[in-house]
């Protein structure tokens, strides 16, 4: 068996995390250079927190600290030495944007849409500048990270909130902004922070106009986390340079621990400290979660936290994948548990064409609760 019974919430528990006076980490920050980038800028030089280091295709590698950045020989890193703290602006200040100072403000705060893929946030309104017919959707739940983005919003950043939701209807005044957040009776529950499901869901649109209205930009779609950092940079000053990280545990029986550890990290810090803080009984480790393909290395091979790639940690303690694949029971679990009812057992049952893909938003639950331990998430991927 692959993972234990996860309860039908796979729910989360939160830590409280921010802290206001933090910066000065120890060691060097490694970030990698975009491939294809031009590297004008002569190296060792001095960067400040937030100063452009580079540009490339819309995307911008910002300095994480303030101290001295130099290229490793290869050319395939910026390497940053921090040379002291700096005093953070991480009080709430209210400013007046519209739709250029806005996208503006994005493009300098490297922000992106973590809801939808290799998106830069300014490159993502723009899509909707001219648009005549969108609608507006903020969820409280965030594609990636299992975490409760929502109650730090509401929490800490409530004035920035309001101002936020202000600000997004005065710049589409005629557009419909609809809002999830404060609405008592949503429940996070994987999947509901995939874009497509959770329209599915809210709208009761099938999954294929779900997906549909995303691509055709008929939606424009801002989950929390998006949220989160968006707010950070309008109204706090702060550029996206940092990403809460989630660490997941996996016991030796495949028990997952449902409260993940959850930390604030800098883009480019180690992530040494995670086997050097952790329970040495965890070794194995994989940037991904449980309903995520497993891509296992050992806990001391975690390298540099990339704020573009990595928002989830989960630690094993033995070799998932040591586990094998046997052959389908019928029990039709992957069936019961599909959110979709895309029919992931026919696909197993080698008649694909009964799988509904179109329906299926690749979350993985089917694989997670496969008793047999077959790999349906891979059988997918080879139809879709
Ligand atoms: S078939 Fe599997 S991955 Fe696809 S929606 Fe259903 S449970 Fe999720
Ligand atoms: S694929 Fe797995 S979950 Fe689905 S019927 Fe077969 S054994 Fe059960």
């Amino acid at each position: 068996m692959l993972f234990p019974r996860l309860p039908r919430a796979f729910a989360r528990k939160f830590h409280k995390t921010e802290n206001k006076r933090e910066r000065t980490i120890q060691g060097q920050f490694l970030i990698p250079v975009p491939a294809g980038s031009v590297i004008s800028e002569s190296y060792p030089t001095r960067v400040t927190h937030g100063q452009v280091m580079l540009s490339h295709n819309g995307t911008k590698v910002l300095a994480p600290v303030n101290g001295v950045a130099t290229l490793t020989p290869d050319q395939k890193f910026f390497q940053i030495k921090q040379d002291g703290s700096w005093s953070t602006s991480s009080v709430y200040h209210f400013q007046n944007y519209d739709f250029s100072s806005l996208t503006n403000a994005f493009d300098e705060g490297a922000l992106a849409s973590l809801d939808i893929q290799d998106m830069p946030l300014k490159d993502y309104f723009l899509k909707f500048k001219s648009n005549p017919s969108f609608r507006i959707v903020l969820s409280p739940f965030s594609r990636y990270q299992h975490l409760d983005f929502e109650n730090m919003i509401l929490g800490s950043m409530k004035e920035a909130y309001i101002s936020f939701v202000e600000l997004v209807k005065s710049i589409f005044p005629k557009v419909e902004v609809t809002n999830f957040f404060e609405n008592p009776t949503l429940k996070f529950e994987h999947p509901n922070g995939i874009p497509e499901y959770f329209l599915h869901k809210q709208f009761d649109w099938n999954v294929v106009k779900a997906k549909k209205s995303l691509l055709s930009n008929e939606i424009l779609y801002l989950g929390a986390e998006t949220i989160y950092h968006i707010l950070r940079k309008l109204y706090f000053g702060e550029p996206f340079t940092k990403r809460h990280l989630a660490v997941f545990l996996v016991d030796r029986k495949g028990r997952i621990d449902l409260e993940p550890r959850q930390f604030f990290l800098t883009n480019g810090q180690s992530l040494a400290f995670i086997p050097n803080n952790m329970d040495k009984r965890y070794k194995i480790a994989s940037f991904d979660t449980v309903f995520d393909a497993i891509q296992p290395m050992d806990v001391n091979a975690l390298g540099y936290f990339n704020i573009y790639e990595h928002y989830s940690i989960t630690l094993y303690e033995k070799l998932p994948v040591a586990r094998k694949e046997f052959s389908c029971i019928d029990c039709m679990e992957c069936n019961h548990y599909c959110p979709t009812h895309a029919n992931p057992f026919q696909l197993i049952k080698g008649k694909s064409e009964e799988f509904d893909k179109d329906k299926c938003v690749s979350c993985g639950i089917c694989t997670v609760y496969c008793p047999a331990g077959i790999d349906i998430r891979k059988r997918i991927e080879e139809v879709v």
